[in-house]
Parts: C-alpha cells; structure tokens; sequence
C-alpha cells in the first residue's frame, strides 16, 4: 500500500489503522501521535508527542497545535497542515521538519495522514531515520514477553538479533547486550563484559538531554525515542537513533528497558557536510555571517546563564577596495585569504573568526579572564594585519580598522553588541584607520549629535539660520579699514550660536558646503552691492572658501554666476582658501585659480604657516595675498628664529607681488612687531572682533598703530 511504503521505515503498520485505535492504543506507540482537526484543533494525543513536546495532553486538548507549538518555524509546519487539510487529493504527506531545540536543532520525519468521511487528520512524528520496534498492539506486553525470553536464555538472544538490540534489567542492575551493539561500540564481541548500559557511551555533550528524555519518559510511563551521539571505546563519535520500550510496574516504576540502537552516522555526517555548506564562507572557510548570528545568540544565552562576559571584535581592512581595483579579483580574493587565516591563528580554537561580508570580519571571545585578555588579542591582531600583504611578488601595506564591544557592558543582545563594535570599528576609520577601538557610549553620544546637527544643516539655509559676520582688516600704514573677512554663524533654534569651527567640518562631510558656501558668496555679493547702491565706497570683502568647496567643478561657475547676478566689480570680492590646497592635484588646482583670476576675483592663501606649503611653491599660483596664522603671530614674539623665518617670508612675498596680511593680532606690540615686519595689512581682535556688518559701521573705532 503506498502510504505504508512511504512511511514504512519508521511505521511498521499501516498508518490507516491508527484511526480506529484507542487513546490507550495510541501512548503504546513511540511514534509522536496527534489527531488535529482541519482547522488545526488537538483532538488526541499521544504519550510520546507529550514526552518530545514536553506538554501533557491534557493542556493541549481542544487547542490550537500551532498556537502550542513554540518554535519560532512553526508558520512553515502549519502552512503545510493548511495545505494538506484543504486537499483532498492525497490521503497522506510526509516531510522532513527541522525543530530548533535549545541544544541544537533535531530533524523530525512528519507524516499527515487522512481518511476518507474522517474530518480527522493524524500527524506522526518521528527523530530522522528511526527505526522504530513497535507495532499495533500492546507493546508493553510484547516488550514483557521478549524481556522474559531474554532473563532465561540470555546468550541465544544475543545471537538471534542482528540489530544492535539491548535489556536493561533495573531492578536486578543487569544488562545484556546484543553482539551487534557491542560492535557498534568498538567493544570486541568475543569478549563480552559487563558494562554500565549503552549510556556509560553516551556523548559528553548529550548526556544532559539524553537523562532528561529517558526521564520523562519514565515519569510518563511511555516508551521513547531520540538521537544522540556516542562515543565508542575507541573514541570514534557515531550517531544513533535509539527507540526503546520499558516495562513498568503496578506503581508506575520503570522495571525494564527493552531498547534498539540504529547507527545513522553516515546520514548525519551527509547533514553535516551540508551543514558545513551553509555555514561556511566558500572562500576563506571561516564561518560565515549565518553561522556566526546563530553561535553569537547560542553563546548570549549560555552567557546570560552563567554571567559571563562575551567579546565582540569587528574587524575592517582598511583600503581593501583599490587592491581589487588595480590587481583584480584573483588577488583580491588572496588578501582576504591571507586576512582570514592571520585571524583565525591569532585566536584560540575555541574563539569563533567568521567573515560577515566583503573585506568585513567578526571575532567572537568567549571565556576570557579579564578585559586584559581582549586586549592583548586586539593588539596581536593589529600587528599581524600591519605585516605586508604579498600580491604579485609586491609588498603591499593593507591595515585594519578594529573595533570592539564587551557584553554585557556595551548591549545587550546581539545587535545591540553588533551595532557597538561597529560604531567603534567607525571611530577607528574615522581617526585614520589602523587602529583598536574600543566602544565608548560618550563617543557614540557625540556622534550621535552630530547625526542630528548633519541631518539639521540641510534645513538650515532654508530655514534663515545662518548669519555673517565681518571681521575688518585694516592697512597697517594709514589705518584705515581696507576689508573685512566674512564669517559665518549658525544660530540654532535650540542650540544657540554655534561656531563655524564645529559645524563647516559636517557640511563638508555631507555635502551640505556646496549650499553654504554659495549662499555665503551670495549674501557677500549682495552686501558688496547693497553699499555701492547706498552710495558708499565700497571695501572688498573675503570670503572664506572650504576645499571641499574649491575642488568641486562647479565652483568656479557658481562664483562667475554670482558676480554677474550683483553686477558686481569682480575685484571686491577675495577668496580665501587654505594653505593645504595646494597639496591637491596640481594641474586641476591651476587650472582653477587661472578661471578664478580670469573672472577678476583676488585669491587669498589663508592659515599661512600651518601647512607646509613653500613660497616657492606658491610662485606657480596667480595668488593676491598671503594671510600668515595666527599661530605664527603668536610665535614671533616668543622666539626669535621665527622672526628670521617671517622677516624671510614677507621678503619672499614681496618679490613675488603677494600682500601679507597677519591675522589674530591682540596686541599692540603684536600689531608693532607685525608692521615692523614689513606685513601691510592686519587683522585681529585689537581692531576689531567680527560683529554683524550693521555694528561695524555705525561704531568703527580704529585703535592708533604706531
Ligand atoms: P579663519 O578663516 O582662520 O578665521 C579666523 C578665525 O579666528 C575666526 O574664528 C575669528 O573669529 C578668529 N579671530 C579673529 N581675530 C582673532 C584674534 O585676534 N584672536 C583670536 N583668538 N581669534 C581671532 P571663527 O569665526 O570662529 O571661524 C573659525 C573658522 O571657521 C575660520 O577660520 C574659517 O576657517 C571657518 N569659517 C568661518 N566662516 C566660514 C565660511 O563662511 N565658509 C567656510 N568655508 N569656512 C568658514
Ligand atoms: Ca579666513
Ligand atoms: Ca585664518
């Protein structure tokens, strides 16, 4: 009959029949038994499924199975139920369902099984590939009758059974065992000896579950069945499935044991090879993101148990993308290689190195003595990536950005703890890469506010909140005020004034400069020709101009756009950008300056003496002025050889025609030295401090220079 054929190795009856059996029918089979309506609704179940559910089926009566079920796959398990009890095609299914258990996960043969005019479906359930010694009827008499044949004529027993077949006699302690299970154990079969009962084999790692099965079986009075694995007297780990029925007494105590051991190691071994598959990154051989989560969680839970500590490492190459650019994948692939087993052989064995992506990696630390050890780990992994990277007979410097998070101090579940490492693997990208860092919730609230100050700036301008001020320069020879330097303020709605130094850093970094600074150049403009039309002279006024700015291929238009639009003369209007421009790309920044110096605009290097920029160098550019730092202000009076090199300086300059203003001057013996100097234009809070442009008209008092 096709349903027996299907099932029939683990139902050695026709599963017809089961729906004339008796609920006391039903707990005598170790198979799982439920009887469920179409709609899902418990109407029998068996000892058994009671035992594997641990749930008596007195709670499980005239209740949802799927409601029971607690396993996070069970919408899969019912959506096959669903399916089957709409059809009427098939008079039984079966399918292989993996169960989640808290130590592991447990393959289960299901088979759905329906009658005609029976609004009834049976649902039997059985561990993977059991063999199952049970028929209809009363197997507890059975089990008797063969313990009975066993006490007298133990020996011939022995030799009557191929299969690996045991008797645990509990009250008398005694066990026999058949030729075959002594061969399952590696124990020579000639030389038989008494031994403690199949689980004196029984895996380290199984005993726990293994007692509490058998337990609760006994407590059930049922019989039962399960997986587990051994470990023979020569060490070799097999997998068995065990079925086994027990007599009880009157009382319910457990007298015999009447069990069957089938050995599924090479079925097991294929699921684990699979296993292997799906767990383990095809490149590298670590393990891989999937597997990494679901030991990550296993490990949380053990941990919380026992109230340890976890370590999270995150693990980033730096630069990883131009080594695939430039030598291809091949050699791409070699690094992460090389990168992996670096990893994995700076940690012990029993760490977990997984590859969660790209050039991204994980270490997992368990059982570590103390923070010192997560320590020593991260430098010993710091310095093992720092080693040249060999790809195609060349040395190549490939670093890592480390980052790391410790449970439970830094989350507490897993993306909590995933999310922190991460966030310090960014701080160690961020402060140059190459570097361990470990999470830190100030940094993190930090950054956060500077997420949240990103997000405002793009609003910002629309909303009306930046505002210039002017800061004048005067000319060091008539005092009078030749210029004034526009600074930019961010009044924020909650915030209050927040200074550039803060704020023009996140536009750069998101872009939002673009809009900044052309919003700054035009409200400049705007000024320019708000005071010719006011009918007063004119002063040119500066600008400053952020790199990020100045390298974009729009700027230049955005300026000549601008200019044209005020109807403006081009030469009020100076630029300033910083020294370190011209460590850019030379050609584009020449190019550059010449389309600014033909549109008639002046250019002004700002921050003078903090970069390392050479005037000879600067004799390339077509630049107006030079502003010299405020720092190097400062210096001159203290140090002597400084004095040497800016008298040079402002000599240099002369020659090649470029102006020196000297910025931050709060002094009057600073304003003296500087003029002394030769330097004709200043510029500090002894002037003048940047006010709003109103403030600096009305009350201009210029301070003497002698
Ligand atoms: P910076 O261009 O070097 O501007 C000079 C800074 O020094 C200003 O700070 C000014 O208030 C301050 N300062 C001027 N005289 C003195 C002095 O005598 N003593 C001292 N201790 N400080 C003095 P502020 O306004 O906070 O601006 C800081 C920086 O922000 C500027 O440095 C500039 O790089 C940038 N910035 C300001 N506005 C803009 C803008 O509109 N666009 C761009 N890209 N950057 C801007
Ligand atoms: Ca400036
Ligand atoms: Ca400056």
């Amino acid at each position: 009959m096709a349903i027996r054929a299907a099932f029939e190795h683990i139902v050695p009856f026709d599963p017809i029949s089961i729906f004339s059996a008796s609920p006391g029918e039903l707990d005598e089979i170790p198979l799982g038994v439920i009887a469920l309506d179409r709609l899902g609704f418990v109407k029998a179940y068996n000892q058994a499924e009671a035992q594997h559910a641990r749930r008596s089926p007195q709670t499980s009566l005239g209740r949802n199975f799927f409601d029971l079920a607690p396993c996070a796959c069970v919408e899969a398990y019912e959506g096959r139920f669903r399916r089957f009890a709409l059809g009427t095609t098939t008079e039984s299914e079966r399918f292989r369902f993996t169960y989640p258990f808290r130590w592991g996960s447990r393959d289960v043969d299901i088979m759905f099984v329906r009658r005609e005019g029976d609004d009834r479906i049976f649902i039997m359930t059985q561990s993977a590939g059991l063999a199952v010694l049970v028929s209809m009827t009363s197997e507890a008499e059975r089990a008797a009758e063969r313990v009975r044949l066993i006490e007298t004529r133990p020996a011939l027993v022995r030799r009557l059974s191929p299969e690996a077949i045991w008797f645990d006699d509990l009250i008398l302690g005694e066990t026999r065992w058949s030729d075959a299970l002594y061969a399952m154990c590696d124990l020579d079969v000639g030389t038989h000896r008494q031994i403690g009962g199949l689980s004196a084999f029984t895996h380290p790692e199984d005993r726990a579950a293994v007692e509490e099965f058998v337990a609760s079986a006994f407590a059930a009075r049922s019989a039962y069945g399960f997986e587990q694995r051994i470990v023979t007297a020569r060490g070799r780990v097999r997998y068995v499935q065990i079925g086994a029925s027990v007599s009880y007494d009157d009382d319910g105590r457990p007298t015999a044991v009447y069990g069957r051991a089938a050995d599924v190691t090479t079925h097991r071994r294929e699921d684990e090879a699979l296993w292997e598959l799906a767990n383990t990154d095809r490149l590298t051989n670590l393990a891989n993101r999937l597997r990494f989560e679901t030991c990550f969680e296993r490990e949380l839970d053990n941990t919380t148990n026992i109230g340890k500590t976890l370590g999270l490492i995150m693990v980033d190459l730096d630069r990883f993308k131009p080594i695939n650019d430039t030598f291809g994948h091949k050699a791409g692939d070699d690094v992460l290689c090389e990168a992996a087993g670096r990893l994995a052989a700076s940690v012990r064995p029993s760490d977990l190195v997984a590859r969660l992506g790209g050039d991204e990696f994980a270490i997992l630390l368990r059982d570590f003595p103390s923070e010192d050890v997560v320590d020593t780990v991260c430098q010993r992994l710091h310095r093992e990536m720092q080693k040249p990277f060999v790809v195609e007979g060349q040395d190549l410097e490939m670093t890592a950005s480390i980052g790391v998070s410790l449970y439970p101090r830094d989350g507490a579940d897993r993306s909590a703890l995933l999310h922190s490492a991460d966030t310090a693997m960014y701080e160690s990208k961020r402060a140059g890469r190459n570097r361990v860092t470990y999470f830190d919730v100030d940094v993190a609230k930090r950054r956060g506010e500077t997420a949240r100050l990103e997000f405002e700036l793009a609003h910002a301008i629309e909303q009306g909140e930046f505002e210039l001020h002017y800061q004048i320069i005067i000319d060091a020879q008539s005092q009078a005020i030749v210029g004034a330097e526009s600074l930019c303020r961010w009044n924020h709605p909650t915030r209050g004034r927040i200074p550039p130094d803060e704020f023009i850093p996140i536009a750069e970094a998101n872009g939002t400069i673009f809009a900044l600074g052309a919003w700054v150049i035009g409200r400049v403009c705007e000024r320019i020709r708000a005071t010719i039309d006011a009918g007063i002279a004119p002063i040119p006024l500066w600008v400053n101009v952020s790199l990020v700015q100045f390298r974009s291929p729009l700027f230049v238009d955005t300026v000549r756009e601008t200019l044209r639009r005020s109807m403006i003369p081009p030469e009020l209007l100076v630029l300033e950008i910083t020294e370190s421009f011209a460590s850019a790309d030379f050609g584009e920044t020449v190019r550059a300056l010449a389309a600014l110096k033909a549109i008639g605009v002046n250019i002004a290097i700002d921050d003078f003496g903090t970069g390392y920029s050479s005037l000879a160098y600067l004799k390339n550019f077509p630049i107006d002025y030079i502003k010299l730092d405020r720092s190097f202000v400062e210096d001159i009076l203290v140090t002597p050889i400084d004095r040497v090199i800016a008298e040079a300086v402002v000599k240099i300059a002369r020659e090649l025609e470029i102006d020196i203003v000297a910025e931050g001057i709060e002094t009057l013996e600073q304003a003296t030295c500087m003029k002394a100097l030769g330097c004709r234009r200043l510029q500090g809070y002894f002037f003048g401090r940047p006010a709003p442009i109103e403030a600096f008209f009305d009350d201009m008092t210029l301070r003497p220079v002698v």
